[in-house]
């Protein structure tokens, strides 16, 4: 047995001598003068091994650019505090409420769970290749005055891009928890929520919580309420403000697992609706997913919820990251040895892994003195 898999050939491959080269016609194009790998993650528990392998990557490939082109490279870990903690029902109206982490669990608490349970990691990997790294919570993204500035601009153009956020209704979601003091509760799928800009620098929303009937809500580039927006429009908001001129000689690349790369079509069709060009999007690079034996992602909340089994051959620790067998110093070295070999050959990056070959190749011993046959 070796560590090393063995992958088929496929035409992203073929045409690749070097994993890396996927991003090269963008880093050509455009000669930035730094590149940052923005990785984002929803903070809702213990990250399960697919999430360590997506952020790994991003220190490993920046670590490759850094090294290919001469360029400063650095990773962004976008920390998703406004993944949902808490789902209710309204009797009244029948709507979905939910409550995120931002609202439910105070700012020490959530610094308390980013340090507990990605801050070594991401220390050990940043400490092994030398890659810079830094954190953002979504809180302090959407608080940001780019971040407002580019929303508040964005929002007269939005009937453009309305059904690439949301294909099935042309309604894309956007939440404001209601600011009453202990509450924060927001309709999940704002059917009550209205929009409304009061002048270039002010919106006004309107929404209705299910403990405190209607409330308004201002959200002015500087200040006003938190502004949170179903997944796509956020990405757009957010890719968006990263392609600002202001940010000049920076290239963005946004690091995601697999999955994302169909969802990825419609924001790259929203952001050309509203006026970017080809290269004017973000770069992306899609990371190999971890699946089951039926092929599907491997999911920590259908095998929690009972809907689907732990994959044969996989571990523990794959759902849950804390029970590693070892410390996380031995955890980051197994993941930068597994990356290594992933990004040695473009077949073996773009591909999806089951669960028991990740098994496989994490634990095996030495990893990196096995040369390919
Ligand atoms: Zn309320």
């Amino acid at each position: 047995m070796t560590a090393h898999p063995v992958s088929p050939n496929t035409v992203l491959a073929n045409a690749l001598l070097r994993t890396e080269d996927v991003l090269t016609p963008r880093i050509l194009a455009t000669p930035p003068t730094r590149i940052v790998l923005v990785v984002g993650t929803q903070i809702n528990g213990a990250p399960h091994c697919g999430t360590s392998l997506v952020q790994s990557l991003a220190f490993a490939m920046a670590a490759r650019l850094g090294d290919r082109f001469g360029i400063r490279t650095d990773v962004l870990f976008s920390a998703l505090d406004n993944a949902p903690y808490q789902q209710t029902t309204d009797p009244l109206s029948g709507h979905r409420y939910q409550r995120a982490y931002a609202q439910a669990v105070d700012e020490q608490t959530l610094t308390g769970l980013i340090d507990a349970l990605y801050e070594p990691l991401f220390t050990a990997l940043s400490q092994r290749l030398g890659v810079p790294y830094d954190v953002q919570t979504y809180t302090q993204q959407q608080a940001g005055e780019h971040f407002r500035r580019t929303w508040l601009r964005l929002l007269p153009h939005l009937d453009a891009a309305r059904w690439w956020l949301a294909p099935s209704t042309g309604t894309p979601h956007l939440r404001v928890p209601c600011p009453q003091p202990g509450c924060g509760w927001a309709e999940k799928h704002a059917e009550r929520t209205r929009v409304h800009l009061t002048d270039p620098e002010t919106a006004t929303v309107a929404a209705v919580c299910l403990h405190h009937g209607p409330y308004q809500a201002a959200i002015t580039p500087t200040a006003g309420a938190y502004l949170d927006l179903a997944t796509l429009y956020r990405n757009l908001v957010k890719e968006l403000a990263l392609t600002n001129p202001q940010d000049g000689g920076t290239l963005h690349v946004m690091v995601k697992g697999g999955d994302w790369l169909f969802g990825s079509l419609l924001i790259d069709e929203a952001l050309q609706a509203v006026g970017l060009t080809r290269a004017q999007l973000p770069a992306r690079l899609f990371c190999p997913q971890v699946v089951t034996d039926t092929g599907a992602k491997l999911s920590k909340s259908l095998i929690r919820e009972g809907h689907a089994a732990l994959p044969t051959g996989a571990a523990d620790w794959m759902l849950d990251t804390r029970q590693w067998p070892g410390n996380v110093t031995q955890y980051a070295d197994q993941l930068l040895a597994l990356t290594e070999t992933m990004l040695s050959e473009p077949r073996h990056f773009f591909r999806s892994y089951s669960a028991a070959e990740i098994g496989r190749m994490m634990t095996a011993p030495a990893p990196r003195s096995i040369s390919v046959p």
